[in-house]
């Protein structure tokens, strides 16, 4: 058998495997693997009822109406895409390695789906189910933090950016606060403490 295929083919089901654990339905493997709906389905949804049903997401129309959470989360999962792909990595793998860095971050509450995740990223890059962008990211004039807006829009202050607004409503609003809470630093006394405890027994 040719080598490369084989390996194409390892490489494939490792990827739609990731992404079946990640939540994502059959349509958004089909375009991320390359491999087919029937292969996808005996191998990932061998219970057909598990497959995630109902209208797969569409982005631009939902990004525009969206809640300032979906909009920040939403620019939180892009922005980290865009830094994978702009190492060098290929769309698949900054799609599930960004998704998964964003989990990390919003794990209190995460409201972006792996499909919605898919669906923005084609839309960012003009890629797997459109042909061209009709997103870009923009970096805020105030905050310096990167945010999705529609490709044709060229705002030259702020008021577009879903962080500075986040910055702002936080002191007053409970569900922003449950959704990104202020992490307690760490007690460095404590560190310290533990960190001579550990020298003396070593060297004890
Ligand atoms: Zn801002």
């Amino acid at each position: 058998m040719d080598t490369s295929y084989a390996e194409r083919h390892i490489r494939a089901l490792g990827l739609a495997k990731e992404c079946a654990a990640l939540g994502a339905r059959i349509r958004t493997m089909e375009y991320v693997t390359g491999l087919t709906r029937g292969q996808l389905a005996r191998l990932f949804f061998a219970d057909r009822k598990s497959a995630p049903r109902g209208r797969p997401p569409d982005s631009p129309d939902w990004y525009h109406s969206a809640n300032l959470l979906n909009r920040t989360e939403a620019s939180i999962f892009v922005s980290t895409y865009r830094r994978i792909r702009e190492l060098g990595f290929g769309p698949a793998e900054a799609l599930v390695s960004g998704y998964k860095h964003y989990l990390a971050v919003c794990r209190v509450h995460p409201r972006i789906s792996f499909d919605r995740a898919f669906d923005l990223a084609s839309h960012m890059d003009g890629l797997w189910i459109v042909r061209a962008p009709n997103f870009s990211l923009l970096t805020c004039p105030v905050c310096a933090s990167q945010y999705v807006t529609s490709v044709c829009a060229h705002p030259v202050t702020n008021h577009e950016c879903p962080f500075c607004k986040l910055v702002n409503r936080y002191p007053r609003d409970p569900r922003i606060q449950m959704s990104f809470p202020v992490s307690a630093l760490p007690d460095v006394t404590a560190i310290q403490l533990g960190v001579i405890a550990l020298s003396k027994r070593m060297s004890g």
